[in-house]
């Protein structure tokens, strides 16, 4: 390729350099052209002149540069095609075929693009300028590897801003029914998929949901985050004597209680909307009258910046302790947080304080991430966003 763009790196950028992070920071670059349009690939210079490598560049974004390739060899014309091929790949050896996450982003080679698979439903979402000038590229791969019944673009989030990228809906291949079906841990849930939060279905959470299955057993669960049922009907098939499921959004009440009936576990389960600080207010107050002897905290990402990082660690905080005090000697807690600013660190120290200050003796069973679908690259911190963890009460 002789009419690449170059960009330079500074010198003082090589230490980081050192990390492999995929990306570059618009202050490790000697000078930014801002009349380059978002999302070229160019390629990088290191100072001695070598190739540090090729990425998507965004000279409006402080993620200045999302390396798609380190080093000098050059980028495939068909990248887009064979990375979502090679995520898919993965995937099939890990036994997810159907109902996964096919592409994470930077962890799959595809920065800035998130594909979750529903059977031949594909839901996307795009995050950076470069990948939404591949849009097209990224339909035809997916139309070309998995004859799919729809290819839908649910490029909502406000990550798209700092990208100077429009938000937008809007299916671009087949047309997007306004349901599905999935088949996870042995349970079959229907999805809201035209109307879901997110792209439909937190599949970080799929591993989790099974390794508790032993946990449930002859236990009273309080599932205060359920969206579509997920860990709740896990509790009901695993053997729970009762499950409240509750939510704030009627919509996910509405299809986890279908979900509980399809399952033949409708009779097992209480749900009800109503947002979870308010019950374990009624809780930590002894307000309830029959008392859970598990509790699931599963809360929405808060931090979306650097900024609300203190914010969102003190409402783990007070939501753990408020769940620890209400729990009975033996009682579980299973408490997790998906926001990449929520370090392993932060997480275990936050969980620490909580229990701490309730004066009771709590224990560790168990600490884990996001399923594998969701792959955490050594090199890249940020990918690794999910952290749950199992804790008894003695
Ligand atoms: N545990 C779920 C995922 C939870 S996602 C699973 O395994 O699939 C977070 C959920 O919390 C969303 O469904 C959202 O509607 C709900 N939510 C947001 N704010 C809430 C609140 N204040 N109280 C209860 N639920 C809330």
């Amino acid at each position: 390729m002789t009419d690449e763009i170059i960009l330079h790196l500074k010198k003082s950028a090589m230490k980081r350099r050192e990390s492999g992070h995929s990306w570059i920071f618009s202050n490790e670059l000697e000078n930014i052209d801002t009349s380059i349009p978002a999302g070229t690939i160019c390629r990088v210079l290191r100072p001695d002149g070598g190739t540090a490598g090729r990425g998507f560049f965004n000279p409006r974004s402080l993620i200045a540069i999302r390396l798609l390739q380190k080093g000098k060899l050059p980028i495939s014309e068909n990248f887009i095609e064979e990375r979502i091929s090679a995520a898919f790949a993965y995937r099939r050896e890990l036994g997810l075929e159907k109902y996964c996450r096919l592409a994470f982003s930077e962890a799959d080679g595809l920065p800035g693009l998130i594909i979750d698979r529903y059977g031949d439903i594909f839901m996307t979402e795009i995050l950076c300028a470069g990948m939404e000038m591949m849009k097209d590229k990224i339909v035809e791969a997916i139309a070309k590897l998995f004859r799919p019944k729809a290819i839908h673009f649910r490029n909502t989030s406000r990550f798209r801003e700092l990208e100077g990228l429009e938000t937008y809906e809007r299916t671009e291949f087949g047309s997007l029914p306004e349901e599905t079906y999935i088949e996870e841990n042995g349970i079959n849930y229907t999805i809201p998929i035209a109307e879901s939060q997110k792209t439909g279905w937190y599949y970080d959470q799929r591993e989790n949901r099974a390794f508790l299955e032993p946990y449930f057993h002859d236990r009273k669960v309080l599932d205060l985050h359920t969206y579509l049922g997920g860990f709740a009907l896990t509790a009901a098939k695993s053997g729970a004597q009762q499950v409240w499921a509750v939510d704030s959004s009627a919509k996910a009440i509405e299809y986890a209680e279908k979900n509980s009936i399809l399952n033949g576990l409708g009779n097992k389960i209480i749900f009800q909307k109503a947002k979870a600080e308010h019950l374990l207010e009624a809780l930590e107050a002894g307000a309830v009258p029959e008392k859970p002897d598990f509790i699931l905290l599963d809360p929405p990402n808060i931090v979306h910046n650097k900024k609300c990082l203190s914010q969102g660690i003190k409402m783990l905080e007070k939501m753990t302790q408020q769940a620890i005090t209400a729990l009975p000697k033996d009682g579980l807690l299973a408490v997790s947080t998906c926001s990449n600013h929520i370090t392993r660190e932060f997480f275990i120290n936050a969980i620490s304080k909580a229990a701490g200050k309730t004066g009771k003796d709590t224990m560790l069973l168990e600490l884990r991430g996001q399923a594998k679908d969701h792959p955490v690259l050594l090199s890249m911190p940020e990918t690794e966003y999910l952290h749950f963890a199992l804790i008894s009460v003695r």
